[in-house]
């Protein structure tokens, strides 16, 4: 059985007393329900410590939208993994669209920072996907199989344990658009396939992939019933808290 995940991602919202409310809005939405799968809260940095203490008690865990590959050093401005699991973090996301497209972090940076996460004892979730662009000139598979060898080729088997992968279609996130559940499904076994040229199945079929891109309430239940679906990572959908308990407990 895999690992299922429902994370919400805040991006560049929520300061740190917005945070701590809805973050215990949404731990008194789980308080005596048992949720189906792991939920992950990734608020910004400055937000993580009063989430962290909102959650206290709560299967809850929280996690950071980024760190810096080295521990520690002239890097003004970074976080190292150190610094982000010192404070209770459980994950951190790596490669993330907004990273990778607005940000301009390449292959080569995603790759230092998955195995700085890693070794920092920081579980990365690692986002790959095609734009818009790519998916309509047919390069979709190649371009996440690019993206799925660039960044764990080189990893061991041990490593991939503590590996969660999350396909999130670019053209998908923000936009209210989503993939079919059958797109999606498809592009999961697909990066599942991948996963086992590099790893072997069994490590292949113990990785948990979520998807992203506009998950809702409304559209949850379908895209997680998917057998390659391991869960969710929810952009817009996890700012308020009604809305993404209607994704951890899909109707
Ligand atoms: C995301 O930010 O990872 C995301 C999937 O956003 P949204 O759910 O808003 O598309």
């Amino acid at each position: 059985m895999r690992r299922t995940i429902v994370a919400g991602n805040w991006k560049m919202h929520m300061d740190h007393l917005e945070g701590a409310a809805l973050a215990t809005e949404i731990a008194a939405g789980i308080e005596g329900r048992q949720p189906a799968c792991e939920v992950v809260l990734i608020p910004p940095f400055t937000t993580i410590p009063a989430v962290i203490s909102a959650i206290e008690g709560s299967p809850v865990s929280v996690g950071a939208q980024d760190l810096w590959y080295e521990e520690k050093g002239a890097y003004t401005g970074e976080i190292s993994a150190g610094m982000i699991s010192a404070l209770g973090c459980r994950y951190v996301l790596v490669g993330h669209s907004e990273r990778r497209h607005v940000i301009g972090e390449g292959s080569e940076l995603l790759s230092k920072k998955l195995r700085a996460a890693l070794s920092g004892g920081l579980p990365p979730i690692y986002c790959v996907g095609e734009t818009f662009d790519e998916r309509e000139s047919g390069m979709a598979q190649k371009v996440v199989a690019e993206q799925i060898g660039e960044g764990l080729t080189g990893l061991t088997v041990q490593d991939m344990q503590n590996v969660v992968i999350a396909y999130e279609p670019v053209w998908a996130i923000g936009t209210g658009r989503t993939a079919t559940p059958e797109d999606a499904g498809s592009m999961h076994g697909i990066i599942r396939a991948l996963l086992g040229d590099i790893f072997g199945p069994e490590t292949a079929g113990e990785t948990p992939v979520l998807y992203g891109g506009s998950v809702k309430p409304g559209n949850a239940a379908e895209l997680l019933s998917m057998e390659e679906i391991d869960g969710a990572l929810v952009g817009g959908a996890a700012l308020e808290a009604q809305s993404f308990l209607g994704i951890v407990f899909p109707a």
